[in-house]
């Protein structure tokens, strides 16, 4: 008999009941049924995709391509991937054979995760982080091993730290730099003893660098994959989403070893086919003619980001000024709420959104995490509500 939910739950995977689902989205459910709400919480341009972008796809849909396309996605589109990459960051990957376009990175991380991992493989995650680095690798039957960054670090995570957590059964990496959800970056020399790390120990790097085109103040995204002897054991994601906001298109791109680009393309052929064709048409003109509109919107995202940063150290908020991606992760241990009552009690009292720190892996608590990706008045209304919140409720 199927009738009630724990029917179903003893009939479900294992794998798939170990997993919780995504602590972002359960705030969400709540300001959706309030009124008034201003949302920090979700981690996407508040910009439409620039119009070249949405034009060259209406043309593209004009011009017939409505049908399945390569698995790794259409010949000029990966042409113009290789070319991105051997402009901005000197690394050289062959169209042909080290590219796989994905929908967006989701896909690609679940492809490098399945590819590489065998069961009880461990993988080691600096947190805090994106919300799916633990899930997809579990879901891939490996172990995530949580490494905790620091806030006196910057949240950079070094080699010693690692070193930490090192076992025999050690084999994948994950770096996501430019941070979600800390906004911290890793210079080029911080990655240098990572190198050494990785190669030490012989491991994979998966380097996740949705952010890298999102970096302020002068800092330039490194890219680890142009470090001496790592493009060999990298497997470089990317993608359009944050950089083009193109959130909605869903499309992305792996790249690395031919080996291991023919084995996520495996699976990809069998469960996704194809990236969708009309998003590839977007995307190559995103990466042909989308320069002059991406800087256009970092420029934006700066002027919020100081506006946020200086908000919060005047609050009292003690915070790491965000060098990359759209968030910033203010210590909130001095109000004595955890991440999750200050998180509940700020969208009952004050109706702002914003999601703990705990959504990101344990050593987020004390912590939560505020996206910037909205308009400037939006950010200066839930700075006042913030700090009225703190005036009335600072334990
Ligand atoms: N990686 C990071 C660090 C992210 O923050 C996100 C989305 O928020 C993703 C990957 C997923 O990106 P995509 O839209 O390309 O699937």
């Amino acid at each position: 008999m199927l009738e009630s939910r724990s029917d179903w739950h003893d009939r479900l995977s294992p794998t798939v009941n170990a997993i919780a689902p995504s602590g972002i989205r359960k705030f969400f459910d709540i300001a959706a049924q309030m009124e008034d709400v201003i949302s920090l919480g979700v981690g996407e341009p508040d910009f439409v995709t620039p119009w070249p972008i949405r034009e060259a796809c209406i043309y593209g849909l004009e011009q017939g391509y409505t049908s399945y396309t390569a698995n790794r996605g259409l010949m000029e589109l990966r042409q113009e991937i290789a070319k991105m990459y051997a402009t901005r960051y000197d690394v050289h990957y062959d169209a042909g054979t080290d590219i796989l376009v994905t929908v967006g990175v989701s896909e690609a991380m679940d492809l490098a995760m399945r590819a590489l991992l065998h069961p009880g493989d461990e993988v080691l995650i600096p947190e805090p982080c994106y919300v799916s680095y633990a899930a997809c690798t579990t879901l891939a039957g490996g172990v995530p091993v949580p490494v905790p960054a620091k806030l006196e670090h910057e949240f950079r995570i070094t080699a010693a730290e690692l070193e930490e957590h090192v076992t025999p059964k050690t084999k994948v990496l994950l770096i996501g730099y430019p941070n979600n959800p800390t906004g911290a970056i890793m210079t080029r020399k911080d990655l240098e003893e990572i190198a050494d790390f990785a190669e030490k120990y012989d491991l994979i790097v998966i380097s996740d660098a949705i952010y890298g085109a999102l970096t302020y103040g002068g800092e330039e995204h490194a890219c680890f994959a142009s470090l001496p002897r790592m493009q060999e054991r990298t497997v470089l994601l990317n993608g359009f989403s944050k950089a083009y906001a193109m959130t909605g298109w869903r499309i992305g791109y792996a790249m690395g070893n031919p080996t291991i680009i023919a084995a996520m393309t495996k699976i990809h052929q069998y469960t996704m086919l194809c990236a969708p064709v009309t998003a590839q048409c977007g995307a190559i003109e995103a990466l042909r003619h989308g320069e002059k509109a991406r800087k256009k919107m970092l420029a934006e995202y700066d002027r919020r980001r100081r506006l946020i940063y200086d908000g919060f150290m005047k609050m009292g908020l003690n915070c790491f000024e965000p060098k990359g991606a759209f968030y910033i992760f203010p210590d909130i241990t001095s109000t004595g709420y955890t991440s999750d009552e200050f998180a509940e009690e700020l969208l009952q009292a004050e109706h702002v959104a914003l999601v703990p720190g705990t959504a990101f892996g344990a050593c987020g608590e004390g912590h939560v995490r505020c996206s910037y990706a909205t308009s400037i008045d939006k950010i200066a209304e839930a700075l006042a509500r913030i700090e009225n919140f703190l005036r009335h409720h600072r334990k």
